[in-house]
């Protein structure tokens, strides 16, 4: 297998908790205050996303070291989501998911949006986070505060 080509960013990065690849910006991140199943999120305006049917060359441009799942509509606290999850390029790992719609008219500002799972990165000074017992509370993919 070839080794694919990586971003590498400068600055205050998140990346792969497995394999170090660069994800996003700390500088990108819109929102600390988002919760999924495994606890803490962050909603990011980009992450380093590569898009599994677009030419390397090209899906650079929109920067890239996430790979798209499949869309799918998802209930969350806030409402009805079209999502569809990213994974790491380099070890193939979910990180988050995309929003691609959202229904409620109120929650649209996170259309085109990512989330990263913040126990699924590490932070900009290396540290990782870990699912504590309280985030175990909500149960399923809730993305509100
Ligand atoms: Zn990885």
């Amino acid at each position: 297998m070839g080794r694919l080509f990586l971003m590498h960013l400068e600055g205050n990065v998140y990346s792969c908790k497995h394999c170090k690849t660069h994800l996003g910006l700390a500088g990108d991140i819109i929102s600390k205050a988002f919760h999924c199943k495994h606890g803490k999120a962050y909603l990011f305006n980009k992450v380093f996303l590569q898009l599994a049917n677009v030419p390397l060359i090209m899906s650079v441009m929109s920067s890239v070291n996430v790979t798209n799942g499949v869309k799918e509509d998802r209930l969350m606290m806030t409402g009805m989501h079209t999502v569809s999850d990213i994974f790491c390029v380099g070890c193939g790992s979910i990180v988050g998911w995309k929003y691609e719609a959202a229904h409620e008219k109120s929650q649209r500002y996170k259309e085109g949006k990512f989330i990263l799972e913040r126990y699924k990165v590490s932070g900009p000074d290396g540290s990782s986070y870990w699912a504590t017992h309280d985030a175990h509370l909500g149960g399923s993919d809730a993305d509100d505060v």
